[in-house]
């Protein structure tokens, strides 16, 4: 399923993070919003093209330090009107504690909060209309994981319950996370959490694969560059290696191993993030 096809700029799941953080924003009456993420950040990129089509200020709190000139990501963020604050890594830890947020309004003024990577309950809710789209019937659902909340919404989702995804299918799917970052344990904890605290019902089984990191976040190897330029030829689907190129990298090594049963209908949900590719160009020419 291609949600990175959705808008040349708010693609993938971003947006449907997005999408009711941006109406509850609107609904409060703000007019400013604010969150929080790495210098290739896919979710500060949407949301200042989001800012920008639906007219609100962004401001982008960004870890690190600033670099001259801004990468693609920023620049893009600032050419949409995102005003960026660059943090140290230890202050950036401090994201949820209400004492940094006080001082970022003392600074910044009146804004809505959306958390790191959209992850909050809006951004599940939107999440859980990704399955409306998704034609045809299947067996497993593949996907990448950050934060778990696109998995936490796609679990959460009344969709399977419907009438026409029943005609389609008996049973839900069994949703299959595979894990960017490194860490054992600590996603399945926290998806658990996200639907804990959204009171939304799962509906599906699911699991978080922790096994094709490679590394960590936005680390690579050599043959994940490779399996995504040979997946990239013979597909035309682009990949990233962040996200995309780790899960379908992580399918095809887990089909081979027959984890599972034959004739599996296996759907992948690509997430988007191709904006993310040009610091890897940068850094591997
Ligand atoms: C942000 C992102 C994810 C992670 O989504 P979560 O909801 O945080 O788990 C996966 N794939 C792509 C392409 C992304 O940009």
């Amino acid at each position: 399923m291609r949600t990175d096809l959705l808008h040349p700029e708010l693609s993938g799941n971003k947006w449907y993070k997005l999408k009711y953080n941006l109406q509850a924003a609107r609904t409060s009456g703000f007019s400013t919003l604010l969150s929080f993420g790495g210098a290739w950040s896919n979710h500060l990129h949407a949301l200042a093209a989001a800012g920008r089509l639906f007219g609100f200020a962004t401001i982008g709190v960004v870890r690190g330090d600033s670099e001259t000139p801004l990468n693609p990501c920023l620049q893009d963020a600032v050419a949409n009107g995102m005003r960026l604050v660059f943090v140290d890594r230890a202050s950036y830890r401090r994201q949820q504690e209400p004492a940094f947020i006080d001082s970022l309004r003392r600074q910044y003024g009146h804004f809505y909060l959306i958390p790191e990577g959209g992850a909050n309950l809006a951004g599940m809710q939107g999440c859980a209309e990704i399955p409306a789209g998704i034609r045809g019937a299947y067996d497993h659902i593949a996907l990448a994981c950050g934060t778990g909340t696109t998995l936490a919404g796609l679990v959460g989702s009344a969709w399977w319950l419907t009438e026409e995804w029943s005609v389609k299918a008996l049973t839900p799917p069994r949703i299959l996370g595979f894990q960017a970052l490194k860490g054992r344990g600590y996603l399945s904890a926290e998806i658990q959490r996200l639907l804990r605290n959204s009171g939304m019902k799962g509906h599906c089984r699911w699991s978080v694969n922790e096994d094709y990191h490679f590394g960590g976040y936005a680390r690579t190897k050599p043959e994940l560059l490779a399996f995504i330029e040979a997946f990239e030829r013979d597909t035309g689907i682009p990949l990233e290696p962040v996200y995309s190129g780790k899960v379908l990298y992580g399918l095809q090594d887990l089909i081979k191993r027959d984890f599972f049963p034959r004739n599996s209908r296996i759907l992948f949900v690509h997430g988007g993030g191709l904006q993310g590719r040009r610091g890897f160009r940068g850094r591997n020419d």
